[in-house]
């Protein structure tokens, strides 16, 4: 018998107040960052702040990545092998709607209700062989993760030239991908459709127009509006465009549009 899972529904502003109030709490525990930590890669590969070739840390012997992320998207197809997940909903009226799909948090601690043991000592993640992408793919030894570990004084922090070199080059290269996306409302409405009765007949459905809004490179005076879609025809979740160009989500868009 499948296993049930919990799911508990929030609507984006009473989500986005818990996540502002874990954030404060948290701000009280951590040092202020000396980089942006969303320009810091999450590849080692990419590393700027530190070599590459540096030794890597210990995940058992730390776990504040785990602590700190706040929003841990998960899709819609991935959800099913977790028991629970919680579900944003716009905050107007289309309750059924959902624009985000999370894991969930502890809402006294704000950690992942994944993360078992001790920061900094003892700990692990209770579902590691299955943890989602977004956790997969944030790399150990990258720069954002040592980026994390100087957040809770687990590694010295940079030297002043080191955070100057890092900021010019975080400058320098500005990638053009949506650092923000939202999922609003456009329009709600009625349309016509087969009552379904044998004898057939018209009756009438309602629907609801969602758009998808994006900003590229936080440039918040420049709102783009993406995409525009029905309820019942699309499945969208406003992380899915997080981290690609215009082109690419566009792309994506057409070609989730066409398989549908
Ligand atoms: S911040 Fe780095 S070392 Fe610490 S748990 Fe996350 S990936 Fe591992
Ligand atoms: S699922 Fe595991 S790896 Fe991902 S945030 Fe939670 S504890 Fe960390």
């Amino acid at each position: 018998m499948k296993k049930p899972i919990q799911i508990t529904r929030f609507q984006k502003a009473e989500f986005l107040d818990l996540v502002r109030q874990l954030d404060r709490e948290n701000e009280n525990k951590i040092f202020e960052p000396q980089l942006p930590l969303d320009r810091l890669s999450k590849r080692v590969s990419e590393s700027v702040t530190l070599p590459a070739k540096e030794p890597a840390p210990e995940c058992t012997t730390c776990g504040v990545c785990c602590d700190a992320l706040l929003i841990v998207p998960i899709t819609k197809a991935a959800s099913e092998r977790f028991s629970e997940f919680w579900d944003i909903v716009p905050d107007e009226t289309a309750p059924d709607t959902v624009i985000e799909r999370v894991l969930p948090r502890d809402t006294e601690s704000g950690r992942c209700i994944h993360l078992a043991g001790k920061l900094g000592s003892d700990i692990s993640c209770r579902i590691y062989a299955d943890r989602p992408t977004p956790c997969r793919d944030f790399e150990v030894g990258s720069d954002r993760c040592h980026g994390y570990r100087r957040l809770y004084g687990f590694e010295n922090p940079l030297s002043r030239s080191a955070v100057k070199a890092a900021l010019r080059h975080i400058e320098s290269t500005k990638t053009d991908v949506i650092t923000y996306s939202a999922i609003v409302v456009e329009s709600t409405g009625w349309r016509a459709a087969c009552s379904g009765e044998p004898s057939g007949g018209v009756t009438t459905v309602p629907v609801t127009y969602l758009r998808v809004a994006v900003i590229v490179d936080d440039r918040e005076d420049d709102v783009i509006a993406l995409h525009s879609y029905e309820v019942s025809e699309e499945e969208w979740c406003e992380s899915d465009f997080l981290g690609l160009t215009i082109e690419e989500a566009e792309s994506l868009i057409k070609t989730k549009v066409c398989q549908d």
